[in-house]
C-alpha cells in the first residue's frame, strides 16, 4: 500500500543498488586492463631497448627518451593502482550501505513476502461456462477480491499477479530476493496451491516460458561474472523430492549409483544437512537447463502418471553458493531453496482410503507445519516448530534468522474452484501474519 512505501526504500530500489555498484566494477576492470596494456608496452619497450643495444650507450638521446617513457609508465601504473584501491574501498563501503538499507527494509516490511498469482481461465473452464470469481483493483497492486454470490471478500498480499502477468513480471518481483543469496543470505521460495493452479508453471515453467528456477540460475551466473573482479562464486545444485515423509534424490537417477535412503542430520555447526545428497557443480545456463529437466523427469519415475505423483510430493531445488571475497578474504556459504509444494487440495473424505489417504495425511501435515513455521517467523515468536515435518526440518537453517522467504500462493479464477481458492487465500493470510503479525498496522 502507499503507506508502506512512503519514506522507506522499496526492496526493488535497494536491490537495484546491486546495479549501482556495477559502474565501479566496470571501472576496476577498465583500470586492470589499462595496467595490463602498460605492462605489455613496457615489455615491448624493454625489447626495443635491447634490440637497439642502447644500454651500452648510456646517456645517448634514444636511451634517455626510453628511460623517460619508462618512468612515465611507472607513474601511470601507480596512479591506476591507487585509483583501483580507492574504487575497491568505495565498493566495500557501498556493499555495507546496501546491507544496512536492506536491513532497514527488513525491519519495516519483514523478511517474509507473500505473493499471490492467479492463472488465466483455461479452455475447458471457458467451454464449461465457468467465469472468474477474482477481481483485481488496478490502483492497488497488492489487493484482490473474491466475489462469492453477493458477498465480496478482500485479501491483501505483498504483491498480486494477475492472469495476464507473464513470467518476466513474476521474476522481476522475485529477482532481488533470490539474488541476495550472492550476498550470503539464505533464501526460500515456495509455490503453494491446489493442483492445476500453476505451481510448476511458476517455478519450472515451460521451454517457451521458463520459470523462476531457470531464470534465477541465469541471473546468478550473470551477476557472478559481473562481480568477478571482487567475488569468486561457486554454484552447485541439488534436487530432491519429499514424498510420504521420505526424501529421494532426483539427481542420482542420472548416475549409475544405487538409490540411497536420505536422512536429515545435524552438523557440528548446528546446521541441517542431508548427507549423501548429490551436489552438482554448475558452470553455465545450458547445462543447468538440462540438469533441471532431468531432475524433473526423475520426479515422475515409478508413478503411473507424471502429474499424479508430482501433485502429491514436494519438489525441492537447492542452489548452494560459496562466495570468496577477493578483497577482504571472507568466504560465505549460503543456500537458496526453490520449492514446488504438493497440491494443497483437500481430498474427498469418503472416497479416500489406503495409500491415497496416507499420502493426503502426510501432505496436510507438512503443509500445515510449513504454515506454522512461516507464521511463527512472521510474528517473531521465540519457538519455531521446525521439527513437525521433514520439509520444515530440512529447511531449518535456511528459514529463520535473517533468511528471506517468499511464498507464491497460486489460485484458479474459476467459479468451480472457489472453495479451494478461499482455503488457499486464508492459509496465505495466516502465513503473512495478518491476524497476529507485528508492525503491519496501516
Ligand atoms: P500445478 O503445478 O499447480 O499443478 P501447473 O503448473 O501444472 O499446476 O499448471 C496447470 C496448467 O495451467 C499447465 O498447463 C500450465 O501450463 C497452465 N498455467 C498455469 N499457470 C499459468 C499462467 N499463469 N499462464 C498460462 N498458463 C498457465
Ligand atoms: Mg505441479
Amino acid at each position: 500500500s502507499a503507506d508502506e512505501s512512503n519514506g522507506s526504500h522499496s526492496t526493488a530500489e535497494v536491490c537495484s543498488s546491486q546495479e549501482h555498484t556495477l559502474p565501479i566494477l566496470t571501472k576496476i576492470e577498465d583500470l586492470r586492463n589499462k595496467v595490463l596494456d602498460l605492462r605489455k608496452e613496457q615489455a615491448a619497450l624493454r625489447n626495443e631497448v635491447k634490440g637497439m643495444s642502447v644500454d651500452s650507450f648510456p646517456g645517448s638521446e634514444a636511451s634517455n627518451a626510453l628511460q623517460h617513457m619508462s618512468v612515465q609508465h611507472e607513474l601511470l601504473k601507480k596512479k591506476y593502482d591507487d585509483e583501483c584501491e580507492l574504487l575497491k574501498k568505495k565498493y566495500l563501503e557501498e556493499c555495507t550501505e546496501r546491507k544496512r538499507l536492506y536491513n532497514e527494509v527488513i525491519e519495516l516490511k519483514g523478511n517474509i513476502r507473500v505473493f499471490c498469482r492467479c492463472r488465466p481461465l483455461n479452455s475447458d473452464e471457458i467451454a464449461n461456462g465457468s467465469t472468474s470469481v477474482v477481481e483485481f483493483d488496478p490502483s492497488h497492486e497488492n489487493e484482490l477480491q473474491i466475489c462469492a454470490g453477493s458477498s465480496k471478500k478482500q485479501f491483501k498480499f505483498d504483491y498480486v499477479f494477475k492472469p495476464e502477468d507473464n513470467q518476466d513480471a513474476v521474476f522481476a518481483q522475485t529477482m532481488p530476493i533470490v539474488t541476495s543469496v550472492l550476498d550470503g543470505y539464505n533464501v526460500c521460495i515456495f509455490a503453494y496451491g491446489q493442483t492445476g493452479t500453476g505451481k510448476t508453471f511458476t517455478m519450472e515453467g515451460t521451454p517457451e516460458n521458463r520459470g523462476v528456477n531457470y531464470r534465477t540460475l541465469e541471473k546468478l551466473f550473470s551477476l557472478s561474472s559481473e562481480r568477478s573482479s571482487i567475488m569468486k562464486y561457486e554454484l552447485s545444485v541439488s534436487m530432491l523430492e519429499v514424498y510420504n515423509e521420505k526424501i529421494r534424490d532426483l539427481l542420482i537417477e542420472n548416475s549409475n549409483q544405487p538409490a540411497k535412503k536420505l536422512e536429515i542430520k545435524q552438523s557440528a555447526e548446528g546446521t541441517q544437512e542431508v548427507p549423501g545428497l548429490v551436489e552438482a557443480r554448475v558452470y553455465g545456463t545450458d547445462e543447468v537447463w538440462e540438469l533441471l529437466k532431468s531432475g524433473s523427469r526423475a520426479r515422475s519415475v515409478g508413478s503411473t502418471s507424471a502429474n499424479e505423483l508430482s501433485s502429491r510430493s514436494h519438489c525441492l531445488l537447492r542452489v548452494t553458493v560459496v562466495g570468496d571475497n577477493l578483497i577482504n578474504g571472507q568466504r560465505t556459504r549460503s543456500h537458496l531453496w526453490l520449492v514446488d509444494l504438493a497440491g494443497s487440495e483437500r481430498v474427498g473424505r469418503i472416497a479416500v482410503e489406503g495409500e491415497r489417504l496416507k499420502e493426503s495425511q502426510f501432505i496436510n501435515k507438512s503443509l500445515s507445519a510449513l504454515g506454522d513455521v512461516i507464521s511463527a517467523l512472521a510474528s517473531k515468536t521465540a519457538h519455531i516448530p521446525y521439527r513437525n515435518s521433514k520439509l520444515t526440518h530440512m529447511l531449518q537453517s535456511s528459514l529463520g534468522g535473517d533468511c528471506k522467504a517468499v511464498m507464491f500462493v497460486q489460485i484458479s479464477p474459476s467459479t468451480t474452484d472457489l472453495g479451494e481458492t478461499l482455503c488457499s487465500l486464508n492459509f496465505a493470510s495466516r502465513v503473512r501474519g495478518v491476524e497476529h503479525g507485528p508492525a503491519r498496522k496501516q
